[in-house]
Parts: C-alpha cells; structure tokens; sequence
C-alpha cells in the first residue's frame, strides 16, 4: 500500500494484541489510511455458533466456518477446559484445545472426527480466530494453554499451523510463550523434526499401539511412518533439557490395554526423555471399542510407573457435551 514498514507492526498489534474490532479504533493511523483499510479490508472475527456447558466446567465451542473465495464452508470446534491435572498441582489451569483442520483424513478407528474425513485445511485465522473467541469467552480468567488436539492433523497442515504459532507467541500477537502450547501429532515423522526445529513447542505423539500390524489397524497412517522410523525420529529431536515428549496413549478395552502391551511400550520408549498420558477412550456411537475399566487404565499405569516412566491418565472430560473430539460438530453442520 505504499506505507512505510512499521505500519504492519501498528495493524497487527492492532489486529491481534488489542483486538481492535474496527479499523477507526486504530488510532495511530492517519484517518486517510484507515479509510482505505476500511475500504480494502475486513477485519473478521470468528464467533461461536454454539456454546455447550458441561457439567464439570468444560465449555465446548462449535464454529461455523463460512464458504468463501473458493474455499468450503465447514464445521469445526474448540473446547475450553479449567484444568487441574495432577491432585499435587494446585495451579489453576484453563487450556484451549483448538483445531488444526475442518475434519481429518487421518483415519484413527478410535476418533469421531476421522468418520467425518478431511473436510479442508484451515487457514492462519482460523485457527488464532479460535484462540481470541476462547480468551473472549473465557474472560476475565486467562487461557494458561493452548493444545493442537482438536479436529485435524497440524502437521498435515504445516504452514498454516506454523503461521498460526507465530502469531500466538509474538510480542505484537497474543504473547503466548511456545512453552504453553502443546501440538499433538499422530506422527508424520519428517514434520515433527521440522516443527521442534523451527517452533518452541511442545510436542506429543499420538502412539495408541505398540506393535505395527496393532497400529496399522487402530492408525492407518502408521503404514506410512511405522514405529521404529517415528521413534527414531523421537530420538534425534534436538529437545532442550528438561524438556520431554508426551506420548498419548489411548486405552481401548481388549485391544491395546494388556499387561503385555505396557511392557512393549516400556521397550519402545527405552531411552527417550518423555511422559506418558493415559486417555481412557471416550466412546461415540458406531465406535466399534469399549472403554478400558479403571481397574486396567490403573495396572497399565502401575507397570509404566515402576519403570520409571512418568504416566498420568487424563480424566474424560465434558461426556455430557459431547465432547470427544468430532462429536459437536457432526451433529450440527455448517450449513
Ligand atoms: S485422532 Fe487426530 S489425527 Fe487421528 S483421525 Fe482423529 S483428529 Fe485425525
């Protein structure tokens, strides 16, 4: 436009770290330049279409994504989530989980999202655009997290995503340091080592599975980036100290909750900096799996403690909401 380069740091400080929801709140700009902005630009936020309060305080958000310039319209969700993981952890935590994709093509048998296939990749605002409506519904409490375990992929949609993380922790954005937003992954193993080399995130792997043939059935991408290729890839991480993978594991009764299964996963993770996270599966109709029974959730996490792997289980969440991952946002499309 002709404007000297410190206008765009002005725009997006404006756009981002004030959430500016007009261009002629943008006071230090000439009123020439925000009449043309006004005239060249939207400045479009993402609302919910639909809010679902759980019971134990996880508030679930559906967006309706509209079709525009060659693009889908689709559904996609967010889910709020106050959060003390740990009885010894007293710190009040409010993570947002957000989407990565409308959908997913990955294919996990265990998820809802998978049945509804990859719908379209979403693009940079879309994905802050859920960060500001959750701080937006979550005010005056502060988001302390932000999660890529939602809808979708991340690396399946790396730029995007990576633009969006860039935004997030930038001083003129939201200032969310990497070291609160975690990014969950089923794998894609070459991705992974890009996105620890060139982000500050943390990083968990989706695992399910110890064996191939077992995780070539509950995660077809597993024929693509088979275990022993995406642990090694694990290992070569430059991880800085102290920092660990989270391994997600999700416990599906009879089909991956053996003892001898903990003991495999033990063996795979020989040698690796990380933590386990136990998710006891949260059934949708037509899944196909049971819920492992505590009683197993609890052995299988006895065996990996007394290896001295640190494993947590995470508690299921919002069951009155719908809020295994895909759920809210099949049941209520875009239209
Ligand atoms: S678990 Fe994640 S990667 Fe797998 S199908 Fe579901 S959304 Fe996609």
């Amino acid at each position: 436009m002709g404007e000297p380069p410190y206008r765009a740091a002005q725009i997006l400080a404006w756009v981002h770290r004030k959430r500016a929801v007009t261009f002629e709140e943008m006071s230090n700009l000439s009123r020439a330049l925000r009449a043309r902005l006004a005239a060249d630009f939207v400045l479009a936020r993402l609302e919910p279409a639909f809010v679902a309060d759980s019971a134990d305080g996880t508030r679930k958000l559906l967006f309706h994504l509209p079709a525009e310039r060659g693009v889908r319209a689709a559904a996609i969700e967010s889910v709020l989530i106050p959060q003390v993981d740990r009885p010894d952890d007293a710190r009040d935590r409010l993570t947002l989980c957000i989407s990565s994709q409308a959908g997913c093509g990955m294919g996990c048998r265990f998820c809802a999202t998978a049945r509804m296939g990859l719908v379209r990749n979403l693009r940079p605002a879309e994905i802050v655009g859920q960060v500001r409506a959750g701080i937006a519904l979550a005010a005056p409490t502060a988001l302390t997290n932000i999660v890529f375990m939602g809808m979708g992929e991340p690396l399946a949609n790396y730029g995007p995503v990576k633009t969006a993380l860039e935004i997030l922790s930038a001083e003129w954005g939201y200032a969310i340091s990497p070291r609160r937003i975690t990014v969950s992954t089923v794998g894609l193993a070459p991705a992974v080592s890009r996105l620890i080399a060139e982000t500050g995130v943390n990083l968990a792997v989706s695992l399910s599975a110890t064996t191939d043939p077992q995780r070539d059935r509950l995660m077809p991408v597993n024929r693509r980036f088979p275990l022993a290729g995406l642990l090694r890839a694990c290992r070569e991480l430059p991880l800085p100290r102290r920092k660990r993978i989270t391994f997600e594991y999700v416990l599906l009764a009879g089909e991956n909750d053996a003892d001898a299964d903990a003991r495999r996963l033990v063996r795979l993770l020989h040698g690796l900096r990380v933590k386990v996270n136990l998710i006891p599966f949260n059934p949708f109709p037509g899944a196909g799996f049971a819920a492992s029974p505590r009683a197993r959730i609890l052995r299988f996490q006895a065996i990996l403690r007394a290896h001295g792997i640190g494993a947590t289980i995470r508690e299921s969440r919002g069951q009155d909401i719908q809020a295994a991952c895909g759920q809210l946002a099949a049941a209520r499309p875009a239209a």
